[in-house]
């Protein structure tokens, strides 16, 4: 099906990172590059242009990463909060603690794209295994698609 096709496996981690199709990990989860440009950074193509692999493989299939986005916040908080601790010091006698508070919120906004756009990639990675064959051009057909429901999540 396609000419870049070679037996190398990409690796997850990763892939997921780079926002690759799940299946093939070669083709992008999203229409666009850039993650800052707000209006479209969450538009997916309809299917992988590499592969043919959905990837809405249902109707509301993405309202489920809200749950993984909330873990990578609470990841990210936690990982400030030890930076913070580690470079500045937290103490209960001043205000360290809400300049913390304020930055990590900062931060979380700042990088709220990234993780969104990271959120649906790990969760349709939970879904859609590589498929070694990825180049046969076998996809399953999704499911239950309603095309007016489609991105509205
Ligand atoms: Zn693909």
């Amino acid at each position: 099906m396609c000419a870049i096709h070679d037996d190398v496996r990409p690796g997850m981690i990763r892939s997921i990172l780079r926002n690759k199709c799940p299946r093939c990990r070669r083709g992008d989860l999203f229409s666009y590059r850039n993650p800052y440009d707000l209006r479209s950074f969450m538009k997916m193509p309809e299917t992988c242009s590499v592969c043919g692999q959905p990837f809405e493989i249902e109707v509301g299939f993405y309202y489920g990463t809200s749950y993984v986005s909330y873990a990578l916040a609470v990841a990210v908080s936690v990982a400030s909060f030890i930076a913070w601790k580690l470079m500045i010091g937290m103490s209960l006698n001043d205000n360290r603690l809400f300049w913390w508070m304020g930055v990590n919120a900062v931060l979380l906004v700042v990088l709220q794209p990234l993780l969104m756009r990271l959120s649906r990639a790990i969760w349709i990675y939970f879904f859609v295994g590589y498929d070694p064959e990825w180049s046969s051009g076998l996809v399953g057909a999704p499911e239950r698609m309603n095309k007016e429901l489609r991105n509205g999540w």
